[in-house]
């Protein structure tokens, strides 16, 4: 998928960045500074008016296919659910370089932290790849740590990922429409480092949210912020009913495998999970 214009303009989406950072805190999936946003952009839009310190940095790894292209993120200790007060304090913009290995730091001299996400490197590898992959001109990445996911994460069957997948589309007929290939599962990765980037990287190629165990999730979108945060409150719902039915003594039926069946047959979807 691609945006046409007309094309949203900054206000519109430092809008989105600050209601997707609301409704993440409002699922209790950003405590404290947890939590981190970034958009990037593949057409032309005025930035300087609102960012205009400017700092030459160092990319954590190349980006050749965002060359030219805007990378808006969250800065790191930020709070998700005050971005929407202030947005051009929580949020610094990165103009990548035409060599994809360096980039222009663009942000506000009420800029509220020192540092970009330490999430950066994985936000930034998810872009390069899907942009390189699908030709969108626009993607956004959320990352949120809800307290259910990240709880059956640590129970080791959870940790599987077919199993923890059909466990938990079985709750309500949304969940396999919205994520047809499931939940990717990530075994527990030292956060910011290389190995969690190049694994998040590669699942979500195939899925639109990925768990990384004992920490959170991931989630993408090529249309908005609001369907990337979507995901992550799909997925978070559907381990609250199963958390609930683990409690509760695993007495809920669950949607049956006929039930999703018709469920994937009315509504078209591309799945292999049932
Ligand atoms: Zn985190």
């Amino acid at each position: 998928m691609a945006i046409r214009e007309p094309f949203p303009e900054l206000e519109e989406i430092l809008a989105s960045i600050g209601e997707g950072g609301q409704r993440i805190a409002t699922i209790d999936a950003a405590e404290g500074a947890a939590g981190n946003i970034s958009v990037c952009i593949g057409w032309p839009i005025e930035i300087r008016r609102r960012f205009h310190v400017v700092e030459e940095i160092r990319l954590p790894q190349r980006a050749a296919h965002l060359a030219g292209w805007y990378v808006i993120v969250s800065g790191s200790g930020r709070r998700l659910r005050d971005i929407a007060a202030d947005p051009v304090a929580n949020l610094g913009v990165v103009r990548i370089g035409d060599d994809g290995a360096t980039g222009t730091l663009l942000t506000s001299p009420r800029r509220l932290f020192e540092r970009l996400t330490t999430e950066w490197n994985s936000h930034l590898a998810v872009h390069d790849d899907t942009v390189a992959r699908t030709g969108t001109n626009f993607h956004a990445v959320v990352h949120g740590q809800p307290p259910h996911l990240a709880y059956l994460s640590h129970l080791p069957a959870y940790r599987d990922e077919d199993w923890l997948s059909r466990r938990l589309l079985r709750w309500e007929p949304e969940t396999i429409i919205n994520l047809p290939a499931g939940i990717g599962v990530l075994p527990f990765m030292l956060p910011g480092s290389q190995a969690l980037m190049e694994a998040n990287v590669q699942s979500l190629r195939t899925h639109r949210i990925v768990l990384w165990s004992k920490h959170g999730v991931m989630s993408r979108s090529d249309v908005s912020v609001t369907r990337a945060v979507d995901r992550i409150e799909y997925a978070e719902t559907a381990a609250r009913y199963e958390y609930m039915d683990l409690v509760n003594g695993e007495r809920a039926e669950g949607l049956t495998h006929d039930e999703m069946r018709a469920v994937v047959e009315a509504f078209d979807v591309k799945t292999t999970i049932v």
